[in-house]
């Protein structure tokens, strides 16, 4: 199958409240163009100077998601034009995307990264961490950032069972925050970026309203 044709069948399998981000790192430009062409819009990269390159070359169009491990230091590449950034795992890296969205006269949306898997390596916030950071005094005067939702990866593992779990935990601590933290000028909880290619179809069934999906639509990456 083309990348169209997998493109669309996977659209076309997707309920209507959730956004496909094709995610394309390591993938040439020409590629993206083909999904583009589809109505495409929503594109993730997971390394800055990728993302900077491609943006660079690509329409203007196109919603950009950062997806990967973020350093303080490189926030200033991306502020001017980012669309959501899903890997936030410190209030040092939220305060730093604050400064450089206020420099670009820009609210950059956010989700806070959840560390849900039973893995040494994945990065992310446990949930008391994270409900820390969104109840702190220094969260409260961040005034070009907006908190939309929280970002997981569940374990990597054929035990399915283990991945639903570790999704609906994702689920139901977004609703805790919704429910006892509810809307501040820089929190609004709408969104759940879970489900890879493996995975999405679980994510979806757990809540998920952002699925991040490469290799299903362009091949392994090599
Ligand atoms: C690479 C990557 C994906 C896409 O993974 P596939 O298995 O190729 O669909 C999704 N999310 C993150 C954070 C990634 O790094």
């Amino acid at each position: 199958m083309s990348v169209k044709e997998k493109l669309l069948l996977l659209k076309g399998s997707l309920p209507q409240n959730v956004t496909l981000i094709v995610v394309s790192k390591t993938k040439p430009t020409e590629l993206l163009m083909e999904a583009y062409v589809e109505g495409q819009r929503d594109f993730g990269e997971n390394y800055v100077q990728e993302l900077c390159e491609k943006q660079a070359q690509l329409p203007n169009d196109i919603r950009w998601h950062f997806i990967g491990h973020l350093q303080s230091n490189k926030v200033k590449y991306i502020a001017p034009f980012v669309h959501l950034i899903h890997g936030i795992d410190s209030l040092k890296l939220l305060t730093e995307v604050n400064k450089q969205a206020a420099r670009n006269n820009r609210v950059v949306a956010c989700l806070l990264q959840i560390y849900i898997a039973q893995e040494e390596t994945k990065f992310g916030l446990d949930f008391a961490e994270a409900e820390n950071l969104l109840v702190s005094a220094e969260f409260a005067q961040l005034n070009h950032i907006n908190v939309l939702g929280f970002m997981a990866m569940a374990s990597n593992t054929s035990n399915m069972e283990q991945v639903k779990n570790e999704f609906l935990s994702l689920q139901k601590f977004a609703a805790h925050i919704k429910a006892n933290l509810g809307a501040k000028h820089n929190l609004e909880v709408k969104h759940l970026s879970m489900g890879m290619s493996a995975d999405y179809q679980l994510a979806i069934e757990c809540g998920s309203t952002l699925v991040r999906i490469g290799s299903s639509i362009f091949g392994a990456r090599v």
